[in-house]
């Protein structure tokens, strides 16, 4: 079981002491479980000192290696500063930086070689999922995004583009329905077992005890929910 916050463009540096103070006086942390926090990049080595027992990761990587890249950060840099894992293919950095799944193929293949695990994301728009294309588009996208990549340590996130900031999720039993689309096509189509499928998209501390009824739900990646380190703590406690 894996929880993740994605920080996003949030949460300036005085705000990391108050959402540990918070997060660890309501949190229930034990060894089953794996929490990442993934805050902006000059933020990962603050993080990494204070936040005791969690993972810390990148909200992207560049697909090149060290170099004359003025304005990005290499795995090897970020992975130099203290994370563990990437985030990669979020749907807001498709949208904003018009990223094709090309790049993301590039550094999923840069971020395995460098040792940083690749918490990887696909999702429909709204007129995808209206149109009830969502498992063909998705698995169009891992296609895309995994081809010619082999390892053992990718995690999937299942974000619906439509959910993200909404307050909206579909049925526990759809997202459940498609993560076992997604395992299927990765051990049928594209020959590796994801270490989980985690599920993204207006996650809070009330809906994530329903949401993780789902047996191919394996943990959440959380966007809004997780930059109050109480609302964060609750969601941990609440899925386990
Ligand atoms: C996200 O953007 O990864 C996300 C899951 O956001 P939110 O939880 O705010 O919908």
């Amino acid at each position: 079981m894996k929880v993740i916050a994605n920080w996003k463009m949030n949460l300036p540096t005085p705000d990391i002491r108050s959402w540990t103070e918070n997060f660890y006086s309501n949190v229930n942390l034990d060894d089953s479980k794996t929490i990442g926090v993934a805050p902006p990049f000059t933020h990962i080595s603050n993080c990494v000192t204070y936040l005791q027992n969690l993972r810390v990761g990148a909200q992207n990587i560049s697909s090149r290696d060290l170099g004359n890249n003025t304005g990005e950060i290499s795995a090897s840099i970020a992975k130099d500063s203290g994370a563990s894992f990437v985030i990669l293919g979020h749907s807001e950095v498709r949208e904003n930086l018009d990223e094709q799944s090309s790049l993301i193929n590039k550094k999923i293949a840069i971020a395995i070689e460098k040792n940083l695990s690749p918490v990887v994301c696909f999702g429909e728009s709204r007129e995808s999922y209206e149109n009830g294309i969502t498992k063909d588009f998705v698995c169009s996208q891992l296609k895309e995004c995994f081809e010619g990549i082999k390892a053992e340590t990718i995690i999937i996130a299942y974000e619906p583009i439509w959910s993200i900031g909404t307050g909206i999720t579909p049925e526990t039993n759809e997202i459940n329905e498609i993560h076992n689309t997604i395992k299927d096509y990765c051990k049928n189509h594209l020959k590796f077992v994801p270490e989980s499928v985690l599920y993204g998209g207006s996650v809070t501390d009330k809906n994530c005890k329903n949401l993780i009824t789902g047996e191919n739900i394996d943990g959440f990646l959380v966007g809004g929910a997780s930059l109050d380190g109480n609302s964060f703590a609750r969601i941990v406690n609440n899925c386990f």
